[in-house]
């Protein structure tokens, strides 16, 4: 096996008295699509916030490549490859959708040209051409996620985490960014998925990581997770009470 791109040891982090996350110890391979489920409040986002160092870890480790970067904020992890979208849409709304992305490139390190051809590009692979000027406030919910998803890639990100990308928006929205994430792993790119979209997660990533409570509770081959009884269990009883 390769060294990990990303490998998280005994990670924990709590709220008051709820423990969030208790102690996750997971690694993903250069290049792996990796879905996370598990029922709301089971602590995905949590996890990805001390992945990109939203929240310092109580507890363990997070190594990026071979760095060590617990502890690290998230500007210094997103420059050492890792870059996010989150589960509440982030974009400005008053800049248009090609300077959204352009500001992602700029951040990025790019020149000015290079983050305009590249947002133009990118644009048009979303489908989002044609709102290239228009201002982001002013497009609909899924569009503007689509921007935020787009910005993701105006880097060479080495692992890109994305908080419940599908989740209330359009299909046709919805099948862009299925098609664009198949697009970038076929070429190498590694994904974090967050997804209640079960179907999605099935077709997308060979292997699937379940959280219960704050913990892993399974992780491998997606079609053994999905039918994995701890797994079937979690998600009757979230729904049960
Ligand atoms: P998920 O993304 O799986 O729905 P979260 O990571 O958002 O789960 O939440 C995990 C647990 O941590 C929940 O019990 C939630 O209420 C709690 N939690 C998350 N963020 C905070 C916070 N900022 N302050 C207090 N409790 C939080
Ligand atoms: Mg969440």
């Amino acid at each position: 096996m390769s060294a990990a791109l990303l490998a998280l040891s005994g990670l924990r982090k709590s709220f008051g008295g709820i423990l969030a996350v208790a102690d996750v110890t997971l690694a993903i391979a250069p290049g792996e699509l990796v879905g996370l489920i598990g029922p709301n409040g089971s602590g995905k986002t949590t996890l990805l916030n001390l992945i990109t160092g939203f929240y310092p870890p109580e507890h363990g480790r997070v190594r990026l490549l071979d760095r060590d970067v617990s502890g690290q904020p998230p500007d210094a992890i997103f420059r050492a490859g890792l870059t996010r979208m989150f589960q509440q849409v982030r974009v400005f709304r008053r800049l248009t959708a090609l300077q959204n992305l352009e500001v992602a490139g700029r951040a990025a390190g790019l020149s000015a040209a290079a983050a305009r051809q590249r947002a133009g590009r990118l644009l048009e692979r979303l489908g989002l051409a044609p709102h290239a000027g228009d201002e982001v406030g002013a497009l609909s919910g899924g569009q503007q996620k689509l921007v935020e998803f787009g910005g993701c890639f105006m880097s060479e990100p080495r692992l890109v985490v994305l908080d419940e990308p599908f989740a209330a928006i359009h299909p046709t929205v919805k099948q862009v960014m299925v098609d664009v994430i198949g697009e970038r792993h076929a070429a190498g790119q590694a994904f974090l998925v967050v997804s209640h979209d079960i179907p999605a997660i099935m077709r997308l990533c060979p292997r699937t990581v379940c959280m219960n409570a704050g913990a892993v509770i399974a992780d491998g081959p997606t079609e053994q997770v999905m039918t994995d009884r701890g797994v079937v269990e979690a998600y009757l009883g979230g729904h049960a009470r």
